[in-house]
């Protein structure tokens, strides 16, 4: 019989919330699921499963929480991204590195038996190998998000080392979505555009034409996390962070692919503070170990994606 479940998702209002929330609605049922989120339940209308406002960063009122309602999973998906976090630089070390550890020293706690906490593309820098940028690779990152992204991973093999927590990991590339908006990352632009295209509007893209960038479609991010977090232990060889392929392109080649559905669509270009983060990123990643580990395999192409985006974005009129 399968043991009964209580998973905590915390940060379950942004773009990745939003949608693990309900493919684990959907895989362990409503009455298994806590929705956890910093915002006020009016704003984070979360109508399917139990939401609780809470916020990582206040540990009594995670403890309160994880020890109250029993919870036996987190997925801890709070956090402020790549771009966000250069405008607020010790905000984003104090939510993504004191949520972490709150989330970490109170699952050992508590006997939490599994956790998942994703890191990033950004924990590689300018050093790191531009092209299929193994797993191993030099990590020097020059932002604030990867900095705590790398701290992260190796707090994480810590906790799994010192005392057997069950922390899963993998580095996402961008995720494209069209359920929920992006929340202040470096690959924004790739939904963005979507929007625009479909408003008929030109495009005023925040990166260079030639910038190539780690792309992944939400679905693909959701099944490489469910697989993840239900493969046996014994089987993960990593425990930093996996690194996470799907596709790969530049701004032009998106707008190229959105072209040939709608010709008359227009991009430009203004590069902003967000061009040096990209460059600082691998232009691609090679996840070999993620595919011998759990047979990891993306389903989306470059073309599938924009055709599920431009079918599903849905523009205020
Ligand atoms: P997001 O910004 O869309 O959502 C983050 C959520 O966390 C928001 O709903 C926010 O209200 C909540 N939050 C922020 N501070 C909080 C706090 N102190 N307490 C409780 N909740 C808080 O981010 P996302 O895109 O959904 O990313 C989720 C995770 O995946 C993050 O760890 C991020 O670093 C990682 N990731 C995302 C991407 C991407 O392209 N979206 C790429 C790589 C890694």
């Amino acid at each position: 019989m399968m043991k009964e479940e209580k998973i905590l998702i915390i940060g379950a209002c942004g773009q990745l919330g939003r949608e693990l929330t309900v493919a684990l609605m959907e895989r362990y049922g409503e009455e298994a699921i806590i929705a956890c989120d910093r915002l006020e339940a009016g704003q984070a209308k979360m109508t399917q499963v139990r939401y609780i406002k809470a916020d990582v960063t206040n540990k009594e009122q995670l403890q309160t929480l994880i020890e109250n309602e029993k919870v036996t999973q987190i997925y801890l998906l709070a956090a402020m991204l790549s771009a966000s976090g250069e405008n607020a630089p010790s905000m984003a070390w104090h939510v993504n590195m004191d949520g972490l550890l709150n989330v970490l020293e109170l699952s050992v706690i508590y006997k939490v038996q599994k956790v998942f906490w994703p890191s990033s593309i950004a924990v590689f820098g300018p050093e790191s190998p531009k092209v299929s940028c193994p797993q191993e690779a030099f990590t020097i990152p020059t932002t604030v998000y990867g900095i705590s992204k790398l701290s992260g991973e190796y707090w994480c093999r810590y906790y799994y080392e010192k005392f057997g927590l069950d922390v899963r990991s993998v580095r996402y590339p961008g995720l494209i979505s069209y359920k929920a908006m992006p929340g202040g990352g470096t690959t924004d632009y790739a939904v963005d555009i979507f929007y625009k295209a479909k408003a008929g509007e030109k495009f005023n893209c925040f990166l260079k034409a030639d910038t190539a960038l780690p792309m992944m479609y939400m679905d693909d991010a959701i099944r490489a996390t469910l697989e993840l977090m239900e493969i046996p232990s014994a089987n993960i060889s990593i425990r930093t962070s996996y690194n996470l392929a799907a596709v790969s392109f530049t701004p032009s080649e998106l707008a190229q692919e959105i072209k040939k559905v709608m010709p008359g669509f227009q991009i430009s270009y203004q590069p902003d503070f967000r061009q040096q983060i990209a460059e600082s990123w691998p232009s691609s990643i090679n996840d070999k170990v993620a595919k011998d580990d759990w047979g990891w395999i993306p389903r989306y192409s470059r073309r599938e994606i924009v055709t599920e985006m431009l079918k599903n974005v849905k523009i205020d009129i």
